[in-house]
């Protein structure tokens, strides 16, 4: 049976935007309700301050709201965390976790994004995963393993009844311009996905997993027809509303 996924496009805000980008979601608004209807899920993942404007503003043109991370606690003495309840709180519906800048700079490991992913689960978001390999992991041949590990360690068992969504982001693609064939993209979604049917069977055919890193209107329609490719975690691109648009719209 072949299970049909609607696509999703994410956009990772990262540390950018003020009230004022608010104007780009507005812009953005704008395209996909005047233009032809998206043939995807959108969402936008803006710094945790304006989170709750983007799922107000955005909502009326189909716009989701979404964290960049969130605490594996409900609630305690964690300056400066934020709960994925409370995200859910602002309006989001989806969380990013485990993002590479993330495991990078504050050292996460995949049993703490598992358990950021099983706290999203339980406020009622759904986790966008983040894996990926390093340059170095890819020239060594082993990119697959490496992937492989990071989602066995950071996919939670809730996975079977609930949704999460898988992002497959190259680090050394991130924020480079660089991307890897579509051959390569290919072979390691298809082998991200025969993971997930293993691991959770039918449930697993269906779980999306987007394509990250230096995904932009040249190559959005190129990249988002590679098999088991169903959507896009976009960075940079997605702070200009055109740009996104097109991306959106390569669907
Ligand atoms: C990202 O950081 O998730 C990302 C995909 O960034 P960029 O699109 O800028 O490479």
């Amino acid at each position: 049976m072949t299970t049909t996924i609607t696509p999703l496009i994410a956009g990772n805000w990262k540390m950018n935007g003020l009230r004022g980008s608010l104007d780009e979601l507005t812009a953005l608004a704008g395209m996909l309700t005047t233009g032809e209807a998206p043939r995807a899920v959108v969402v936008i993942c803006p710094p945790a301050t304006i989170v709750a404007a983007v799922a107000r503003q955005g909502a009326s043109a189909g716009i989701l709201a979404g964290g960049q991370d969130c605490h594996a606690a409900a609630s305690g003495a964690h300056t400066g965390d934020i709960a994925a309840g409370m995200l859910a709180d602002a309006g989001a519906q989806y969380v990013i976790v485990g993002h590479s800048e993330r495991r990078a700079a504050y050292g996460e490991t995949d049993e703490q994004v598992r358990a950021k992913a099983e706290a999203a689960i339980g406020a009622g978001l759904k986790p966008i995963i983040c894996v990926g390999e390093t340059e170095a992991e890819r020239d060594a041949g082993n990119a697959e393993d490496v992937v492989a590990n990071q989602l066995a360690g950071s996919i939670p068992d809730a996975a079977e009844q609930h949704e999460v969504i898988v992002a497959y982001e190259p680090i050394w693609a991130i924020g480079t311009g660089r991307t890897p064939s579509n051959d390569d993209i290919a072979q390691m979604h298809g082998s991200i996905r025969r993971q997930l049917t293993d691991r959770f069977g039918e449930k697993g055919a269906g779980v999306r997993i987007l394509y990250g890193g230096s995904l932009k209107p040249q190559n959005a329609r190129e990249i988002l027809q590679v098999e088991n490719v169903n959507g896009g975690l976009v960075g940079g691109a997605s702070l200009l509303a055109k740009d996104f648009y097109t991306i959106i719209s390569a669907v």
